[in-house]
């Protein structure tokens, strides 16, 4: 052990982490917030120059405080604006410490283990966002080292059959981003998420739609509208169309961006019950507490129902006053 007992640990430096961490400070708890990668991690692996969807409101910590140079930040003045808050505040973050066990305790509080050390806290906040595991389509040759799970940027791609699967708004962009920077960029999309216009069912976002569509038209970027992908090999990809036709397109790189899951192993570990909301699991909890079945253990951010950035923020100001409030009251 090498603190005292904490009020409050939490578990992730993203948005929720960060807005827990700040609450934390302002309600006068003893606060450790624990990352295992750096301050705002998965804003970090962003694609390098990529301009973030949401407005400024949606993602600042402070009212009125992240000024981009154009009307949405970049990835990089996000991540600048995210550590420059953490230093200016000086929030209590751990960086490159990952939290692998959480125990509860008896009567209460918990031990919380992680990679570097172990410490008591009365109350536990996780915010472990939704990123930890991309989803794989499960076909031979998925291991190879030329296909990624994220998509970083365009440049090693110049003049390579560079081929993006996926039906969201992040496989367009990626497409896009190899088209604009010189890849032969194909598209593997499924017709029916191609087809998608409505915003509520996660379609791609119309600002990305319209120079995506230039590049199909002028014959940058290559559509493929796809039932099945059956193998990926060394050279190729062996993909089948709409119509069930196979086709062995050339291929130097594989981006297969088809969404991801949060790792709930820490969580049920613990104890916590997890239930099936569409395609994803997520944690059991009260929607006005944001307590969990544990008592004391606490959730908030990307991998519960309240997701993204402007949810992740907001609902640690909610659930942080309630969680000092029971402190005082057992006190
Ligand atoms: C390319 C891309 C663009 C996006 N653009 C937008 C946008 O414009 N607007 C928007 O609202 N959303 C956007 N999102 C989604 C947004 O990133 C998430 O909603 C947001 O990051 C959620 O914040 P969070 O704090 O809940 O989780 P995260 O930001 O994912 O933070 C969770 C943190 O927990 C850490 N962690 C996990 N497990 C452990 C552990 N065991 N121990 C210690 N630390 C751990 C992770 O390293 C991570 O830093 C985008 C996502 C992607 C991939």
């Amino acid at each position: 052990m090498n603190e005292g007992r904490l009020d409050l640990l939490i578990i992730g430096a993203g948005p929720a982490g960060l807005s827990a961490a700040d609450a934390a400070a302002r309600e006068g708890l003893s606060y450790l917030c624990v990352e295992k990668g750096l301050i705002a991690d998965t804003v970090y692996h962003y694609p390098v120059g990529l301009t973030v969807f949401s407005t400024t409101n949606e993602l600042e910590l402070e009212e009125g405080s992240l000024r981009p140079c154009r009307e949405k930040p970049t990835r990089e003045e996000l991540l600048s604006y995210y550590v420059r808050f953490a230093l200016e505040h000086s929030l209590r973050i751990n960086t490159e410490e990952e939290v692998t066990r959480v125990e509860p305790l008896d009567p209460e509080g918990f031990r919380v283990t992680t990679s570097r050390a172990t410490y008591e806290a009365a109350r536990v906040l996780v915010c472990i966002g939704g990123m930890a595991r991309p989803r794989r389509l499960g076909v031979p040759g998925e291991d190879l080292p030329k296909v990624r799970h994220r998509f970083v940027e365009p440049f090693p791609y110049v003049r390579k059959d560079a081929m993006v699967v996926g039906g969201g708004n992040s496989a367009a962009e990626a497409a896009l981003f190899l088209a604009e920077g010189g890849a032969r960029a194909t598209f593997a999309i499924w017709p029916a998420d191609w087809e998608n216009r409505d915003p509520k069912q996660g379609c791609i976002k119309h600002w990305v739609r319209g120079p995506l569509e230039r590049e199909i038209a002028e014959g940058r970027l290559r559509l493929f509208l796809f039932s099945e992908v059956s193998e990926i090999k060394e050279r190729e990809v062996v993909i089948k169309d709409e119509q069930g036709r196979t086709h062995a397109l050339p291929n130097d790189a594989v981006f297969v961006l088809i969404g991801s899951d949060a790792d709930l192993t820490l969580l049920r570990d613990a104890g916590v019950r997890t239930e099936r909301a569409g395609l994803t699991e997520v944690p059991v909890y009260d929607p006005d507490t944001y307590e969990t079945n544990v008592p004391g253990l606490y959730v908030a951010g990307h991998f519960t129902n309240s997701r993204h950035i402007k949810e992740a923020i907001a609902v640690p100001r909610r659930v942080v006053p309630l969680i000092a409030q029971s402190l005082r009251a057992t006190v």
